[in-house]
């Protein structure tokens, strides 16, 4: 089912926890709402689940209003990071408590299904204790589905697992979600990890979504100073608008000029504005300043020293002061390494001008690093 949030927010006494929110997540969508601590995701997801009512506003089930109905009477399930399993009883006993409880009499057909599902029949009869915290966590799900909820709810789910069996778990719920086609809603604080699940992140920061979209286009295509370094790193060069073209504006950072497809500019672009010119370390190539006659035309290019350069077996990470900014991070493949690009060395950083995004310099430049990506 499609769930539509219209106008929704929530204010706690004199604080906005949720600005008015308008969200449609699409039926058998894997949709992750991202953000860090106390941006308003969880509040969001209880607004669904009915356990916190809306300040204003209305959310809907398909056509269905739901604002009003109690949270049991919503086909909604929530599955938590307590996952809260029954210690008492064994993994068999735990997922068939919903149909138990609704007076179901022949649960095993069910129970057997949802086993298979996380892949758990042979641990059917341990206790909760007797397993690993990935297993619990699959119990938790299996015990939220067996009811057949059409939406199902994570809230950051895997927030008590190392990160070996984070990885593990998201490719698992990732297979459970595409297996059973129902609706998730998934609440984390991890990037990586709604990158690696979801068909739609919501970015939210402050109680709103800042950017909402596919991980690849939220990755390729940021509108914010937030998005841009909350999701991976950007380099945000401070820049100025020389001229306006139809396709391309041309800027120009201390003495370089840079070329940037208007399509790409999230901010007017007019002759003299300030405009921040952001790119991704790994779109950035590296070549020694002495070899600048190597490089193709039509690449932005700016030169810079080398600060530091760590080898990373599959890449190694350069930090380059540059005129156009300090520490621009640059990412190589370790393909075919030039060992003279070392601390110190003098070089150019090009990259193709499709691969440049402009953003508003109004915003906070380091939006979404340190305290804001906790
Ligand atoms: P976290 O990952 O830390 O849970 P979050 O993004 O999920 O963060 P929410 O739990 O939605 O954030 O909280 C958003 C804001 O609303 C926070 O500043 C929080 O302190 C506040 N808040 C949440 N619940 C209440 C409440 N019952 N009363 C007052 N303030 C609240």
């Amino acid at each position: 089912m499609t769930i539509t949030l219209s106008q929704v927010s929530k204010v706690f006494g004199d604080f906005t926890a949720v600005h008015p929110l308008d969200l449609t997540i699409p039926e058998g969508s894997f949709f992750a709402l991202l953000g860090a601590s106390g941006c308003g995701k969880t509040t969001t997801l209880r607004m669904i689940a009915g356990l916190e009512d809306p300040s204003s506003g209305s959310v809907l089930l398909g056509d269905q209003d739901i604002t009003a109905l109690p949270p049991h009477k919503r086909p909604v399930n929530t599955v938590f990071q307590s996952y809260a399993l029954f210690p008492h009883l064994d993994v068999y006993e735990n997922i068939a408590f919903g149909l138990r409880r609704q007076g179901v009499k022949s649960v095993a057909g069910k129970v057997d299904e949802m086993l298979d599902l996380v892949e758990l029949g042979p641990m059917a009869r341990r206790k909760p204790r007797q397993l690993s915290g990935g297993q619990q966590q699959r119990v938790a799900v299996a015990r939220a589905l067996i009811n057949r909820p059409q939406v199902l709810l994570l809230d950051e789910p895997l927030g008590a697992l190392d990160l070996k069996l984070r990885r593990q778990m998201q490719l698992e719920l990732k297979r459970i979600q595409t297996d059973v086609g129902i609706t998730f809603v998934h609440v984390t604080h991890d990037q990586e990890e709604a990158m690696t699940m979801a068909d739609q992140v919501a970015v939210m920061y402050g109680g709103r979504v800042e950017q909402l979209g596919a991980p690849a286009e939220l990755y390729e295509n940021p509108r914010t100073t937030f998005v841009a370094n909350f999701l991976g790193t950007s380099n945000l060069i401070e820049a100025e608008v020389v001229d306006a073209g139809s396709d391309h504006a041309l800027l120009k950072a201390a003495d370089s000029k840079l070329r940037l497809p208007t399509e790409r500019a999230h901010t007017t672009l007019r002759a003299g504005d300030r405009i921040l010119a952001g790119v991704r370390p790994e779109k950035i190539s590296l070549t020694l300043a002495a070899d600048e006659g190597t490089i193709p035309e039509g690449r932005n290019r700016v030169p810079g020293t080398i600060t530091d350069a760590s080898f990373l077996g599959v890449s190694t990470q350069y930090v380059v002061n540059s005129p156009a900014g300090p520490e621009l991070a640059v990412y190589e493949q370790n393909v075919e390494r030039d060992s003279r690009l070392i601390p110190g060395a003098d070089v150019v950083l090009h990259w193709n001008p499709a691969h440049t995004f402009g953003l508003d310099s109004a915003q906070a430049i380091d939006a979404g690093t340190g305290e804001d990506a906790a």
